[in-house]
């Protein structure tokens, strides 16, 4: 078998290079020939110098994703490194593309490395949930200093390669990668220059001031609250910073990834990590099916979500029509995308011309004239039927031939929406959530006639707009608001049983949950669901549980933030929820009218009641096909409901319990609710189990 890794001569200077496509990943047999070229080239006399390269679009990006998770083939990285390091003729690692995790870690045992300008390097390792371990956690912070070691650390973020060059990381930019780092590397061999070991000197650790490290872990813990990646880096770069000797705080980075891998929420991260690629797959629309260009776009409503939904367009130079029915609410909608804008610029993440670049695309109208010629509408209006059906007959009037008609609703039928049009293979949901222009989901509804290539055209539009785009199937609530019903049934239920609200917040918080489903709903405004459920109410199955207990609440007056008080009372100009006796009082008045013995109910029950209903509802939903695949669901709640990431979404962490087990708690809850049909086990959970298998084994 041919080596992935060749040496070539370019006059005294000998150049290893990576050859294995796509991104020259460390595969045991690139470590094998990393460190048989590397012999080879220091018993060739001819040979007086050394850069490392790889063939091809990039540097070494990373580890081999084959063999996660999976014990490392010899030679391992630290020892390929090692072989480097003491390499007697000098090394110069030439960096292109990106140099990521186990391929920035062997740059680092190059004696000095040079880079062209456009590249980047990074340890992503804490996205994965691990560190960086085969030394980067103990160089990066002797060449760059500790304060960034840990920012880039702990981030994972990729610093471009003139940055990594000022914070030391890299030596030399180069215009051109292989005679750059040749002639570089020539001059180190006619000047007779020294070969620096970056773990055989303390470099920039001693100018740390030792608190650094507790602010890290502080403000760690509050960005990524109960997560042990970014807290175990951080013990890591402290080794580097505290141990005697490279090799003890090397042993201390080797314990600290120990204890990641062992970690459940490493399994967790991946499975978001390639969840999210996996979701862009759908079954049977292969790359035979071409998206449609999307060169402009239109918006139907230009409020709160309206306007998010355009911000996302303008974001990547898309231009954007936005469609409102009074010039007051088109001022209003306009004025606050603006304000948006601004308000980033005052950060300054943004320039001045940048925001008016943007405001630029903007053009607001009033008239349908004014919008045929878009790619796509968006509808964003008010969720009522019978407006949404008004507008998408208007718009099959106006948008010219093959433009897709979309609509942004959170729960209504998007073929009864079509049944509006003479085209509904065009017709289809593109439902984002709020802020539309921060959160990472876009949830695309596929109706019973949308085409292959208007879906594929809004699956590649979420990736253009830097959305993860799901896509889901037609029913009330698509896969996240559906999920959402029973997990707030659970919620109220538990409540009238014995719970207070801040019972119940404080468990799904501490769970990992950005904020607790009372909380929630304060910031949402209580009135919507209260109008909802009147509604619903007028067909509400005999027999059937309701608690009225948010019916109560709203009674009052009381729809959450916006009225200074829902579940809880919210001081002046205040967003902290603060427990009310009011409430308490209405709680226990409820329990009462509705004949509940309240009684202590624990935490325990609190989360699974809570967990476990997402669960049986997201394994419906599977069983019905309105979700493709497990992961689909998972990715839908970390990214559209804050579901913690290392949690690694509802239906991982089911399997997580045991799939098992969740089951014999559901039956448990379907036996104390009195048979409820809400609590019956999803069939495919009774069948997987039954099998010995999870969720991890349905591919749907
Ligand atoms: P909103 O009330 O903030 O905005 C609706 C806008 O539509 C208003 O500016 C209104 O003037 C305009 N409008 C109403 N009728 C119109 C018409 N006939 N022609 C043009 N403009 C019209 O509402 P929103 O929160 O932005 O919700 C819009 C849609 O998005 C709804 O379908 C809602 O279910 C869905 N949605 C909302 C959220 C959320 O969190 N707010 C999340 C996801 C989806």
């Amino acid at each position: 078998m041919t080596s992935p890794v060749v040496l070539e001569k370019h006059g005294e200077i000998g150049v290893i290079l990576v050859q294995n496509p796509p991104v020259n990943a460390l595969s045991q047999a690139v470590r094998q020939g990393l460190q048989d070229r590397l012999a080879e080239a220091n018993a060739d006399d001819s040979i007086k110098g050394i850069v490392l390269a790889g063939d091809g679009r990039t540097f070494i990006a990373g580890a081999d994703i084959k063999e996660f998770g999976k014990p490392m083939g010899a030679p391992d990285l630290n020892a390929v490194i090692k072989s480097y390091e003491e390499s007697p003729k000098p090394v110069v690692a030439a960096i292109h593309g990106t140099a990521l995790g186990g391929g920035l870690e062997t740059a680092f045992s190059a004696h000095y490395r040079v880079a062209v300008p456009k590249s980047f390097v990074g340890l992503p390792e804490v996205k994965l949930g691990l560190l960086p371990g085969a030394g980067g956690t103990q160089r990066l912070p002797r060449v760059a200093g500790v304060e960034s070691a840990l920012k880039m650390i702990t981030s994972g973020d990729m610093v471009p390669a003139p940055m990594a060059a000022k914070a030391g990381i890299v030596d030399e930019i180069v215009d051109e990668l292989i005679p750059g780092a040749v002639a570089f590397c020539q001059r180190l061999v006619d000047g007779n220059a020294p070969r620096p070991v970056i773990a055989e000197s303390r470099g920039k650790l001693d100018e740390a001031d030792p608190a650094i490290f507790d602010t890290f872990r502080d403000t760690m813990a509050k960005k990524a609250r109960g997560v042990l990646a970014p807290q175990n880096c951080i013990s890591a770069v402290e080794a580097a910073f505290k141990a005697s000797s490279f090799e003890e705080g090397l042993a201390e980075e080797r314990r600290l990834f120990g204890e990641l891998m062992e970690s459940p929420q490493r399994a967790a991260q991946i499975h978001i990590f390639f969840g999210e690629r996996e979701v862009a797959k759908i079954p049977g629309i292969g790359k035979d099916v071409a998206p449609k260009k999307i060169g402009k776009a239109a918006i139907i409503g230009c409020g709160t979500m309206g306007g998010g939904i355009a911000m996302n367009f303008l974001n990547v130079g898309i231009p954007v029509t936005v469609l409102e029915t009074t010039q007051d609410a088109l001022d209003r909608g306009v004025g606050v995308i603006r304000s948006n804008y601004e308000n980033t610029a005052k950060k300054g993440r943004m320039t001045a011309e940048q925001v008016e670049q943007r405001m630029g695309l903007l053009n607001p109208v009033l008239s349908y004239e004014e919008i045929g010629d878009a790619d796509i509408v968006i509808e964003a209006v008010f969720e009522d039927m019978a407006v949404k059906k008004e507008i998408f007959a208007k718009l099959d009037e106006v948008m010219k031939d093959g433009a897709v008609l979309a609509s942004n609703t959170s729960t209504l039928d998007i073929d009864e929406i079509a049944s509006a049009t003479k085209r509904p293979e065009d017709v289809v949901g593109t439902h984002f959530f709020s802020p539309a222009n921060v959160m990472r989901l876009l949830e695309n509804v596929r109706g019973e006639k949308t085409s292959k290539e208007t879906i594929a055209t809004v699956m590649d539009m979420g990736k253009r707009i830097g959305k993860i785009a799901v896509l889901a199937g037609n029913c009330d609530g698509f896969i996240g608001n559906r999920m959402l019903h029973p997990y707030g049934r659970e919620a109220s239920f538990l409540v009238e049983e014995g719970a207070q609200p801040e019972d119940v917040d404080r468990v799904m918080y501490d769970f990992g949950m950005a904020m607790g489903p009372f909380a929630m709903g304060d910031m949402a405004g209580l009135d919507v669901g209260w109008y909802v459920r009147k509604r619903q109410l007028e067909n509400w199955p005999q027999g059937k549980r309701y608690s009225a207990l948010a019916d109560r609440i709203c009674e009052l007056g009381r729809f959450g933030q916006k009225t200074g008080a829902g579940w809880y009372h919210y001081d002046e100009g205040s967003r902290v929820p603060k427990p009310d006796p009011v409430v308490k009082e209405i709680i226990e008045k409820n329990s009462a009218e509705a004949g509940i013995k309240r009684r202590e109910v624990s935490d325990q029950e609190i989360l699974e009641r809570c967990i476990y209903a997402l669960v049986n509802e997201g394994a419906k939903i599977l069983e019905e096909g309105i979700a493709l695949r497990p992961v689909d669901i998972d990715i839908t709640y970390v990214y559209g409901y804050a579901f913690p990431k290392h949690r690694g979404g509802p239906m991982h962490y089911a399997d997580e319990v045991g799939l098992d087990k969740v089951l014999e708690r559901i039956k448990a809850y379907h036996e104390q609710s009195g048979g409820d049909d809400s609590w019956k086990p999803a069939a495919l959970i009774e069948k997987l189990v039954a099998e010995g298998k999870g969720f991890r084994d349905y591919r749907g």
